[in-house]
């Protein structure tokens, strides 16, 4: 077994309690290295792919990888992996937290869970051995609440990853939570409550060696002192709640379901004046150095926002009332949904109000009460919340008549906080990314915002660029780096080579890890073609080829051009189109 990794897997059927460790060859481990590309390895061999994500038999995996528990600064983080509740397709949603580290040293490099248990219950992994607890008496609590109950009553050396009421309800959005961060996208949460699992309670004692420890440390010390440095301190300094402005200045912000790109009331939700009402701290992940989480003070707690959850929860559903946003994103935290899914499902319905199509007159845009409601209804699934739980595109379909043009979503994954129309690459991006619109598995917005391309007028030479973004994107989210690091690496390749020489003791070059990344995301496609994907899924809602941006009339987008676009990216990847 190479340092850095413990050469199995544990392999955990909540059915029956049953563990066993399977082992994990050191070619394989080489080839996906951990985070991401373990995860879709594994649910591949395991037979993920083809089966229903809620299902019994489908395997959900936690990964971590060969950095974890490493002092290179952000690199505390797990991948969870299955096929997605919401989309059918691969989902593969990233955390850091104490978990990721308490996880790992119970000396495996992941967890692969199948089967259901009895009853509602916590799986406990103490230092390698299994047992489920009941959780019954967790039945309906918040993810905040189970955590704390749980750090109580089996140890506070014990690092929790949970599920809400709405994990519980399988809402098809729900997130699993750990020291108040979440794996959020595609539903991981109700693929977990699928299992009749509360919470996973992990400890452990077993650390890996390093191949080259002094090397290691020093490279460790260095880059986190580059983390310092001009290229995060946007983040430091006002996290990401910052894009707010910036994107409402390019005509990019999507406002009320992406009818517009710009928000009159965007400077409400400012940090600076988000920061007026509600006194703000900062605080990181564990093990960063960077530090871009803001939390705000409400009602004596404390709330972490990101750009994500205000863009989703403000001007996508055009509530500019700071107070109204915070307070939304707390619920959505509670209960356990994932802020964007939630944002963009709600302000689909408020559309669906605005033209008749549905009966619900509370549900209005501008309402900031309406997005609680709606949150509360989603978690309980309760009245028109049944219906939402289940995500934009399985509402359109239920609702009909012609809903499913302008429902914000691409392989049914909401779409986050980027408008197609202005961000052309990132329209590319978002119509071929594996599990749907996904601004973390592409990022081609930067390249949108740099001078390569015109950002307005998507071009071939687009396509490359997008392609750079989702490989970068693939081996930092399997090695797993923080995306907020991308900006102090002169040379990411070359410098991921150095990590892994130094972790793993591997003679690996930067030209491998390039076409490590390229495997992976290979990997990734490779699901969803066993989970049924077709070509017309690598597209966009009617709404954005129907008409320009109103804000900005040069910002149109062709069917035709997003379809030479698309078909240009499979051939640069060599991949067949049908
Ligand atoms: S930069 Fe932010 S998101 Fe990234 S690891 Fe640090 S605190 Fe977490």
């Amino acid at each position: 077994m190479p340092p850095g990794y413990h050469g199995c897997y544990l392999r955990i059927d909540v059915s029956t309690g049953r563990a066993d460790r399977v082992p994990l060859p050191e070619p394989l481990l080489r080839r996906y290295i951990g985070g991401s590309g373990l995860g879709t390895r594994l649910l591949l061999d395991e037979g993920g792919a083809a089966v229903d994500p809620l299902s019994p038999e489908a395997p959900l995996i936690f990964a971590f990888s060969p950095l974890v528990g490493t002092p290179l600064t952000t690199s505390a983080k797990f991948a969870v992996v299955s096929r997605s509740p919401l989309t059918d397709r691969i989902n593969d949603s990233l955390a850091g937290s104490g978990f990721a580290l308490a996880g790992k040293r119970c000396g495996c490099d992941a967890f692969v869970i199948v089967g259901r248990a009895d009853a509602l219950s916590v799986l406990v992994i103490d230092d390698g051995d299994v047992r489920l607890h009941s959780a019954e008496e967790l039945l309906g609590a918040s993810c905040p609440k189970t955590e704390d109950e749980l750090r109580g009553s089996l140890g506070a050396d014990y690092r929790i990853a949970s599920i809400g009421p709405a994990g519980e309800r399988l809402v098809r959005y729900a997130t699993i939570s750990h020291d108040r961060r979440h794996a959020g996208r595609g539903g991981s949460g109700a693929s977990l409550g699928s299992k009749n699992i509360k919470a996973i309670a992990v400890r452990g004692t077993q650390r890996c060696e390093w191949a080259h420890r002094d090397e290691l440390i020093e490279l460790s010390r260095e880059l986190s002192q580059r983390s310092f440095g001009p290229a995060t301190a946007k983040y430091r300094e006002l996290g990401t709640a910052a894009n707010l402005l910036t994107l409402n200045r390019f005509g990019a912000l999507p406002t009320r379901n992406f009818q517009s790109g710009t928000f009159d009331q965007a400077a409400g939700l400012s940090p600076a004046e988000l920061g007026v009402q509600h006194p703000r701290v900062r605080a990181s992940c564990t093990a960063c150095t960077i530090g871009c989480e803001h939390l705000y003070e409400l009602d004596n707690h404390r709330v972490r926002v990101e750009y994500e959850s205000l863009f989703a929860l403000g001007a996508l559903c055009g509530v500019g009332d700071g107070d109204a946003v915070l307070r939304a994103s707390q619920r959505c935290d509670e209960v356990g949904i994932d802020t964007i899914s939630a944002g963009g499902t709600i302000a689909f319905a408020m559309e669906c109000v605005d033209r008749g199509l549905l009966d619900q007159e509370w549900l209005t845009f501008g309402r900031g009460d309406a997005v609680l409601k709606a949150i509360d209804l989603i978690g309980r699934r309760e009245g028109i919340g049944d219906l939402l739980a289940e995500g934009s595109r399985r509402a359109a379909m239920a609702i009909g008549q012609g809903s499913i043009t302008f429902a914000p979503q691409v392989k049914g994954l909401e779409i986050p906080g980027y408008e197609p129309r202005a961000l052309q690459t990132m329209a590319l991006g978002f119509a071929v990314g594996s599990r749907g619109a996904d601004h973390n598995r592409s990022g081609a917005y930067e390249v949108d915002f740099s001078d390569k391309v015109d950002r307005r007028h998507a071009t071939v030479d687009s396509v490359r660029h997008a392609i750079d973004t989702e490989d970068r994107a693939a081996l930092m989210d399997s090695l797993i780096l923080c995306k907020f690091l991308r900006g102090v690496f002169a040379d990411f390749y070359a410098e991921a080579a150095e990590m892994l020489r130094h972790v793993a003791g591997w003679d690996v070059s930067a030209g491998e890890l390039h076409e490590t990344a390229r495997r992976i995301v290979a990997a990734k496609r490779e699901v969803n073609v066993l989970a049924g994907w077709t070509p017309d899924e690598d597209t966009l809602p009617e709404r954005f080829f129907s008409a320009p941006l109103p804000n900005d009339n040069a910002a149109a987008l062709t069917r035709e051009r997003l379809q030479q676009l698309v078909a240009e990216y499979h051939r640069q990847r060599g991949w067949p189109t049908d």
